[in-house]
Protein backbone atom coordinates (compact mmCIF):
# COMPACT_ATOMS: atom_id res chain seq x y z
CA UNK A 1 0.00 0.00 0.00
CA UNK A 2 1.63 3.58 -1.17
CA UNK A 3 2.39 5.28 2.10
CA UNK A 4 -0.10 8.22 0.78
CA UNK A 5 -2.93 6.04 0.32
CA UNK A 6 -2.51 4.38 3.58
CA UNK A 7 -2.67 7.76 5.53
CA UNK A 8 -5.75 9.00 3.46
CA UNK A 9 -7.33 5.95 4.07
CA UNK A 10 -6.84 5.89 7.72
CA UNK A 11 -8.12 9.62 7.99
CA UNK A 12 -10.87 8.53 6.11
CA UNK A 13 -11.47 5.77 8.59
CA UNK A 14 -10.51 8.00 11.79
CA UNK A 15 -13.07 10.70 10.65
CA UNK A 16 -15.86 8.17 10.11
CA UNK A 17 -15.35 5.95 13.17
CA UNK A 18 -15.28 8.95 15.64
CA UNK A 19 -18.85 9.66 15.69
CA UNK A 20 -19.46 5.71 15.81
CA UNK A 21 -17.37 5.65 19.44
CA UNK A 22 -20.43 7.63 21.22
CA UNK A 23 -23.33 4.98 20.03
CA UNK A 24 -24.74 2.68 23.14
CA UNK A 25 -26.11 0.37 20.99
CA UNK A 26 -28.55 -0.60 23.30
CA UNK A 27 -30.13 2.46 24.00
CA UNK A 28 -31.40 2.11 20.06
CA UNK A 29 -34.93 1.11 18.84
CA UNK A 30 -36.07 0.40 15.58
CA UNK A 31 -39.66 2.17 14.12
CA UNK A 32 -41.26 0.49 11.33
CA UNK A 33 -43.82 2.26 9.22
CA UNK A 34 -45.62 1.35 6.56
CA UNK A 35 -45.03 2.55 3.21
CA UNK A 36 -47.64 1.32 0.72
CA UNK A 37 -49.02 -2.73 1.05
CA UNK A 38 -46.03 -4.76 1.84
CA UNK A 39 -43.44 -2.24 2.38
CA UNK A 40 -41.99 -0.79 5.04
CA UNK A 41 -39.45 1.71 6.68
CA UNK A 42 -37.47 0.52 9.61
CA UNK A 43 -35.87 3.82 11.39
CA UNK A 44 -34.13 3.80 14.75
CA UNK A 45 -34.44 5.98 16.92
CA UNK A 46 -33.43 9.59 17.73
CA UNK A 47 -30.61 11.10 20.23
CA UNK A 48 -28.72 7.79 20.42
CA UNK A 49 -26.24 8.01 17.42
CA UNK A 50 -23.84 11.43 17.16
CA UNK A 51 -23.37 11.11 13.43
CA UNK A 52 -27.06 10.93 12.97
CA UNK A 53 -29.08 12.52 16.30
CA UNK A 54 -32.28 11.98 13.99
CA UNK A 55 -32.35 8.73 13.51
CA UNK A 56 -29.93 6.09 14.59
CA UNK A 57 -27.96 4.59 11.78
CA UNK A 58 -29.30 4.45 8.36
CA UNK A 59 -33.02 3.44 7.20
CA UNK A 60 -34.27 0.08 6.44
CA UNK A 61 -36.48 -0.55 3.76
CA UNK A 62 -38.91 -3.91 2.93
CA UNK A 63 -40.66 -5.31 0.81
CA UNK A 64 -42.55 -8.55 2.15
CA UNK A 65 -45.09 -11.43 0.78
CA UNK A 66 -44.80 -15.03 0.33
CA UNK A 67 -41.47 -15.40 -1.87
CA UNK A 68 -39.41 -13.88 0.61
CA UNK A 69 -38.65 -10.42 2.10
CA UNK A 70 -36.45 -7.94 0.06
CA UNK A 71 -34.40 -5.70 2.06
CA UNK A 72 -32.74 -2.56 1.69
CA UNK A 73 -29.37 -1.68 3.28
CA UNK A 74 -28.73 -3.75 7.13
CA UNK A 75 -28.60 -0.96 10.01
CA UNK A 76 -25.36 -1.07 11.74
CA UNK A 77 -23.88 -5.08 12.95
CA UNK A 78 -24.33 -4.96 16.59
CA UNK A 79 -28.23 -3.95 15.51
CA UNK A 80 -28.92 -7.67 13.43
CA UNK A 81 -31.09 -9.14 16.19
CA UNK A 82 -33.36 -5.87 16.48
CA UNK A 83 -33.77 -6.53 12.98
CA UNK A 84 -34.78 -9.29 12.50
CA UNK A 85 -37.38 -8.98 15.40
CA UNK A 86 -38.66 -6.19 13.73
CA UNK A 87 -38.90 -7.90 10.34
CA UNK A 88 -40.50 -11.01 11.87
CA UNK A 89 -43.27 -9.21 13.19
CA UNK A 90 -44.29 -8.24 9.36
CA UNK A 91 -43.15 -10.88 7.71
CA UNK A 92 -43.20 -14.99 8.27
CA UNK A 93 -41.01 -15.42 5.08
CA UNK A 94 -36.85 -14.90 5.64
CA UNK A 95 -34.94 -12.30 4.38
CA UNK A 96 -34.14 -13.94 0.67
CA UNK A 97 -32.41 -10.88 -0.74
CA UNK A 98 -30.37 -7.87 0.81
CA UNK A 99 -29.46 -4.88 -1.58
CA UNK A 100 -27.08 -2.30 -0.09
CA UNK A 101 -27.54 1.56 -1.01
CA UNK A 102 -23.91 1.74 -0.83
CA UNK A 103 -21.31 0.87 1.24
CA UNK A 104 -20.81 2.91 4.78
CA UNK A 105 -21.27 0.56 7.66
CA UNK A 106 -24.51 2.18 8.50
CA UNK A 107 -25.92 0.37 5.30
CA UNK A 108 -23.89 -2.93 5.49
CA UNK A 109 -23.33 -3.52 9.22
CA UNK A 110 -25.89 -6.52 9.23
CA UNK A 111 -24.71 -7.68 6.07
CA UNK A 112 -22.58 -10.76 7.61
CA UNK A 113 -25.67 -11.94 9.92
CA UNK A 114 -28.00 -11.45 7.23
CA UNK A 115 -26.26 -13.62 4.60
CA UNK A 116 -25.33 -15.95 7.76
CA UNK A 117 -29.30 -16.51 7.84
CA UNK A 118 -29.71 -17.18 4.32
CA UNK A 119 -30.08 -13.97 2.30
CA UNK A 120 -28.39 -13.21 -0.81
CA UNK A 121 -26.50 -9.95 -1.27
CA UNK A 122 -26.36 -7.62 -4.23
CA UNK A 123 -24.46 -4.71 -4.60
CA UNK A 124 -22.16 -2.20 -7.22
CA UNK A 125 -18.90 -3.72 -7.85
CA UNK A 126 -17.44 -0.29 -6.87
CA UNK A 127 -19.06 -0.90 -3.31
CA UNK A 128 -17.89 -4.48 -2.87
CA UNK A 129 -14.37 -3.01 -3.52
CA UNK A 130 -14.92 -0.37 -0.85
CA UNK A 131 -16.82 -2.31 1.97
CA UNK A 132 -13.41 -3.04 4.22
CA UNK A 133 -11.57 -6.28 3.85
CA UNK A 134 -9.00 -7.43 6.64
CA UNK A 135 -6.92 -4.15 6.59
CA UNK A 136 -3.07 -4.36 5.64
CA UNK A 137 -1.22 -3.35 8.65
CA UNK A 138 0.16 -0.12 6.72
CA UNK A 139 -3.47 1.08 6.78
CA UNK A 140 -4.54 -0.46 10.43
CA UNK A 141 -1.21 0.96 12.18
CA UNK A 142 -2.06 4.44 10.90
CA UNK A 143 -5.46 4.27 13.19
CA UNK A 144 -5.99 4.85 16.46
CA UNK A 145 -7.33 1.20 17.86
CA UNK A 146 -10.14 2.59 19.76
CA UNK A 147 -11.32 4.51 16.48
CA UNK A 148 -10.49 1.39 14.54
CA UNK A 149 -12.39 -1.06 16.97
CA UNK A 150 -15.27 1.72 16.55
CA UNK A 151 -15.18 0.86 13.07
CA UNK A 152 -15.45 -2.67 13.06
CA UNK A 153 -18.21 -2.87 15.63
CA UNK A 154 -20.37 -0.68 13.12
CA UNK A 155 -19.55 -2.35 10.28
CA UNK A 156 -19.24 -6.27 11.75
CA UNK A 157 -16.42 -9.17 11.41
CA UNK A 158 -14.54 -7.55 8.15
CA UNK A 159 -12.64 -10.96 8.63
CA UNK A 160 -15.32 -13.36 7.31
CA UNK A 161 -16.71 -12.52 3.07
CA UNK A 162 -20.06 -13.66 4.11
CA UNK A 163 -20.34 -10.07 4.12
CA UNK A 164 -19.77 -8.91 0.64
CA UNK A 165 -21.80 -8.59 -1.73
CA UNK A 166 -22.71 -11.85 -3.68
CA UNK A 167 -23.79 -10.61 -7.19
CA UNK A 168 -22.68 -7.48 -8.47
CA UNK A 169 -23.11 -4.58 -11.22
CA UNK A 170 -21.49 -1.87 -12.89
CA UNK A 171 -22.55 1.85 -12.98
CA UNK A 172 -24.44 1.16 -16.39
CA UNK A 173 -25.79 -1.84 -15.55
CA UNK A 174 -29.42 -1.60 -13.88
CA UNK A 175 -31.09 -4.65 -13.13
CA UNK A 176 -34.62 -6.39 -11.99
CA UNK A 177 -36.19 -8.54 -9.80
CA UNK A 178 -39.49 -10.07 -9.87
CA UNK A 179 -40.62 -11.13 -6.45
CA UNK A 180 -44.07 -10.57 -4.61
CA UNK A 181 -45.83 -9.32 -7.53
CA UNK A 182 -43.42 -6.28 -7.27
CA UNK A 183 -40.98 -5.06 -10.00
CA UNK A 184 -38.04 -4.15 -8.27
CA UNK A 185 -35.30 -1.73 -10.12
CA UNK A 186 -32.02 -1.65 -8.62
CA UNK A 187 -30.81 1.44 -10.24
CA UNK A 188 -26.45 2.55 -10.78
CA UNK A 189 -26.77 6.30 -9.08
CA UNK A 190 -23.76 8.84 -10.77
CA UNK A 191 -20.72 9.07 -8.84
CA UNK A 192 -22.53 11.06 -5.74
CA UNK A 193 -22.38 10.15 -1.79
CA UNK A 194 -20.04 7.51 -3.24
CA UNK A 195 -18.92 6.23 -6.44
CA UNK A 196 -21.21 2.83 -5.85
CA UNK A 197 -24.39 4.04 -4.61
CA UNK A 198 -27.58 1.98 -5.87
CA UNK A 199 -31.24 3.41 -6.30
CA UNK A 200 -33.85 1.18 -5.16
CA UNK A 201 -37.55 1.64 -7.21
CA UNK A 202 -40.28 -0.33 -6.00
CA UNK A 203 -42.64 0.10 -9.43
CA UNK A 204 -45.85 -0.85 -8.41
CA UNK A 205 -45.91 0.51 -4.63
CA UNK A 206 -43.99 3.84 -6.05
CA UNK A 207 -41.49 3.68 -3.05
CA UNK A 208 -37.95 4.52 -4.07
CA UNK A 209 -35.04 4.38 -1.62
CA UNK A 210 -32.40 6.59 -2.52
CA UNK A 211 -29.47 6.28 -0.25
CA UNK A 212 -27.57 8.98 0.77
CA UNK A 213 -27.25 11.81 -1.47
CA UNK A 214 -30.04 12.91 -0.66
CA UNK A 215 -30.64 13.85 2.98
CA UNK A 216 -32.86 16.61 4.53
CA UNK A 217 -31.15 16.49 8.04
CA UNK A 218 -27.58 17.46 8.02
CA UNK A 219 -25.99 19.45 4.61
CA UNK A 220 -25.52 17.10 1.62
CA UNK A 221 -22.53 14.08 2.67
CA UNK A 222 -19.90 13.64 0.16
CA UNK A 223 -17.55 10.89 0.48
CA UNK A 224 -14.38 11.72 -1.39
CA UNK A 225 -12.38 8.72 -0.12
CA UNK A 226 -14.80 6.46 -2.03
CA UNK A 227 -15.11 8.68 -5.57
CA UNK A 228 -17.91 10.67 -4.05
CA UNK A 229 -18.64 14.12 -6.24
CA UNK A 230 -20.56 17.31 -5.32
CA UNK A 231 -21.47 17.76 -8.77
CA UNK A 232 -22.77 13.88 -8.75
CA UNK A 233 -25.19 15.24 -6.34
CA UNK A 234 -26.59 17.08 -8.65
CA UNK A 235 -26.68 14.58 -11.46
CA UNK A 236 -27.82 11.66 -9.07
CA UNK A 237 -30.75 14.52 -8.17
CA UNK A 238 -31.65 14.75 -11.66
CA UNK A 239 -32.20 11.17 -12.29
CA UNK A 240 -34.57 11.02 -9.58
CA UNK A 241 -36.81 13.55 -10.60
CA UNK A 242 -36.81 12.01 -14.27
CA UNK A 243 -38.00 9.00 -12.55
CA UNK A 244 -39.97 9.87 -9.85
CA UNK A 245 -43.76 10.46 -10.43
CA UNK A 246 -45.75 13.18 -8.26
CA UNK A 247 -46.72 10.62 -6.11
CA UNK A 248 -43.56 8.74 -5.96
CA UNK A 249 -42.59 8.45 -2.13
CA UNK A 250 -38.73 8.74 -1.69
CA UNK A 251 -36.92 6.87 1.24
CA UNK A 252 -33.60 8.66 2.11
CA UNK A 253 -31.00 6.68 3.88
CA UNK A 254 -31.64 9.41 6.79
CA UNK A 255 -34.01 12.22 7.60
CA UNK A 256 -37.80 12.25 6.70
CA UNK A 257 -39.49 10.57 3.35
CA UNK A 258 -40.03 13.23 0.73
CA UNK A 259 -41.14 13.71 -2.79
CA UNK A 260 -39.79 14.78 -6.09
CA UNK A 261 -41.39 18.23 -5.08
CA UNK A 262 -38.88 18.25 -2.51
CA UNK A 263 -35.90 18.12 -4.68
CA UNK A 264 -35.49 21.31 -6.43
CA UNK A 265 -34.45 23.21 -2.65
CA UNK A 266 -31.82 20.59 -2.33
CA UNK A 267 -30.91 20.90 -6.16
CA UNK A 268 -30.92 24.31 -5.32
CA UNK A 269 -29.08 24.51 -2.24
CA UNK A 270 -26.08 22.44 -3.58
CA UNK A 271 -25.86 24.39 -6.62
CA UNK A 272 -25.52 27.18 -4.62
CA UNK A 273 -23.02 26.41 -1.89
CA UNK A 274 -20.95 24.81 -4.54
CA UNK A 275 -20.70 28.44 -6.26
CA UNK A 276 -20.10 30.16 -3.57
CA UNK A 277 -17.41 28.47 -2.67
CA UNK A 278 -16.30 28.13 -6.28
CA UNK A 279 -16.38 32.38 -6.07
CA UNK A 280 -14.18 32.35 -3.32
CA UNK A 281 -11.61 29.95 -4.20
CA UNK A 282 -11.55 31.63 -7.54
CA UNK A 283 -10.56 34.59 -4.90
CA UNK A 284 -7.62 32.73 -3.90
CA UNK A 285 -8.90 32.27 -0.37
CA UNK A 286 -7.68 29.58 2.31
CA UNK A 287 -9.95 27.05 3.43
CA UNK A 288 -10.07 28.41 6.65
CA UNK A 289 -11.06 32.31 5.09
CA UNK A 290 -14.26 30.01 3.29
CA UNK A 291 -15.30 28.47 6.12
CA UNK A 292 -15.45 31.77 7.86
CA UNK A 293 -17.20 33.32 4.97
CA UNK A 294 -19.58 30.62 5.91
CA UNK A 295 -21.47 29.97 2.03
CA UNK A 296 -24.02 27.87 4.33
CA UNK A 297 -25.43 31.13 5.82
CA UNK A 298 -28.75 31.78 4.36
CA UNK A 299 -29.72 28.05 4.10
CA UNK A 300 -28.81 27.17 7.56
CA UNK A 301 -31.79 27.79 9.30
CA UNK A 302 -33.58 25.39 6.52
CA UNK A 303 -31.58 22.71 7.25
CA UNK A 304 -31.92 21.07 10.70
CA UNK A 305 -28.74 19.81 12.20
CA UNK A 306 -26.84 21.79 9.45
CA UNK A 307 -24.45 23.06 12.28
CA UNK A 308 -24.59 20.64 14.85
CA UNK A 309 -21.28 19.32 15.92
CA UNK A 310 -20.05 16.04 14.73
CA UNK A 311 -17.44 14.16 16.41
CA UNK A 312 -14.66 14.38 14.32
CA UNK A 313 -15.86 16.62 11.46
CA UNK A 314 -16.99 19.92 13.08
CA UNK A 315 -20.62 20.01 11.62
CA UNK A 316 -21.74 18.92 8.69
CA UNK A 317 -22.06 22.24 7.38
CA UNK A 318 -18.12 22.77 7.18
CA UNK A 319 -17.94 19.35 6.21
CA UNK A 320 -19.85 20.31 3.14
CA UNK A 321 -18.07 23.36 2.57
CA UNK A 322 -14.61 21.86 3.40
CA UNK A 323 -15.60 19.07 0.60
CA UNK A 324 -16.22 21.26 -2.22
CA UNK A 325 -12.90 23.26 -1.72
CA UNK A 326 -11.04 19.69 -1.80
CA UNK A 327 -12.65 19.25 -5.02
CA UNK A 328 -11.76 22.68 -6.69
CA UNK A 329 -8.28 22.66 -4.99
CA UNK A 330 -7.85 19.19 -6.83
CA UNK A 331 -9.06 19.82 -10.54
CA UNK A 332 -7.03 22.76 -10.07
CA UNK A 333 -3.74 21.21 -9.32
ZN1 LIG B 1 -25.83 6.58 5.79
Amino acid sequence: VPAAVASAAAAAIQQGAAALQGIDYTKIELRTEPLAPNVYALTGSPGVDPGHPEAAGGRIMLLTGPDGVFMVDAQYAPLADNVSTAIAQIARAPVRFLVNTHFHPDHTGGNLAFAHRGALILAREEERKALPQPLPPAITNLVDPSVLKAYQTASGDWSDPARLPVFTYGAGAQQMIRLNRETIHLIPVPTSHTDGDTLVWLENADVMAVGDFYRNYGYPFVDPSHGGSTSGILAAVDLVSSLAGPNTRLVPGHGGIVTAADLPAYRDLVATVQGRVKDLFAEGRSLQEVLDARPTASYDALVPGGTTAIPGIGSSASRFVATIYAELKAAST
